[in-house]
This record gives structure tokens, C-alpha cells and sequence, in this order.
């Protein structure tokens, strides 16, 4: 019972104090890394994409609806800013270190930022479509709590 009062859900804003902070009962943390392994946020067995990036309609396993995610160019952004961000350091340490041939300098990250990206971008979709879902944005909002009928031939959140 440490919590503040909070009347007015609606608010957001404070994410990071906890997994609940009033705007709704769904955990994000466990749900953050549901998505980064690509599994259903609520049930965590289901698979999220039917491709590489393709978000499924619904969770074959919990059949918890995930067609009206708003993931749009966030993962794209999200991964380029981190590629970037440790690329660009890890470039000039690497040149003032050992000073290599510039052609195998350049070899080297362009192949180091495509697979980093490659690995990356799903992973951060599926957390972004999970931080959708556990603060109830979008569609996720309306939708029917899905979990009561989960089958669950293996535990619901195996780590
Ligand atoms: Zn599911």
C-alpha cells in the first residue's frame, strides 16, 4: 500500500516506477520481454509474427487479438538509433586502435550494422507491440481479456 492514490487512470506518464502505475493491469516488464522474444505479450507461448515482421491477427495460442498494434516506423527508428549510437563510437575506436585498411573497415561495420539491425527489428517491434498492450493503447484498450479459455500446453511464461 505505498502507492499514491491514483482516481484518474488515464495517465501514462509515469512509466518506469513500476510495473503498475494505474493505467491499467497488465505487468509491462514481463510483456517487454514477451515481445523482444517474439511471443504473444499475454500469453507468452503464442508467436507473435507470422514472418519476419508480419504481427500476426491473433495469438494461435491465447487468441488475444494483436492485428490493431500501432508499431508503424517505431521499431525501424528505435533500431536505428541504437545501431547508431554504437556503431559511430565503435568506429573510431576501432580506427584510432589498430588503424585498419579503410575497405575492410568499412566491410566490417557494414556488415556489423545490417546483421546487429537484422537481429534487432523484430525484437523491438515485438516490445513495442507489447508496451501497446500492457498500457492499453490503441486497440488494445477495448479488447476482451482473453486469458480465462488459454489452453496453456506449456507454462504461461517460461523464461
Ligand atoms: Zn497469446
Amino acid at each position: 500500500m505505498t502507492q499514491k492514490p491514483e482516481d484518474h487512470p488515464t495517465g501514462a506518464h509515469g512509466a518506469g516506477a513500476g510495473s503498475r502505475d494505474g493505467s491499467g493491469d497488465r505487468d509491462l516488464w514481463p510483456a517487454l520481454r514477451r515481445g523482444w522474444r517474439l511471443r504473444c505479450p499475454n500469453c507468452g507461448s503464442g508467436p507473435l509474427m507470422k514472418g519476419y515482421l508480419s504481427v500476426r491477427e491473433s495469438c494461435p495460442v491465447c487468441r488475444q487479438e494483436l492485428h490493431h498494434h500501432r508499431a508503424d516506423d517505431g521499431p525501424a527508428y528505435l533500431t536505428i538509433l541504437v545501431v547508431g549510437h554504437l556503431s559511430a563510437p565503435l568506429l573510431g575506436l576501432v580506427w584510432m586502435t589498430w588503424q585498419p585498411d579503410p575497405m575492410m573497415l568499412f566491410t566490417g561495420f557494414a556488415i556489423f550494422a545490417v546483421a546487429l539491425s537484422l537481429y534487432m527489428l523484430p525484437r523491438v517491434k515485438g516490445g513495442l507491440i507489447a508496451f501497446q498492450w500492457a498500457r492499453r493503447l490503441h486497440g488494445f484498450a477495448a479488447a476482451p481479456e482473453p486469458d480465462t479459455d488459454r489452453p496453456g500446453p506449456e507454462g504461461p511464461d517460461t523464461e
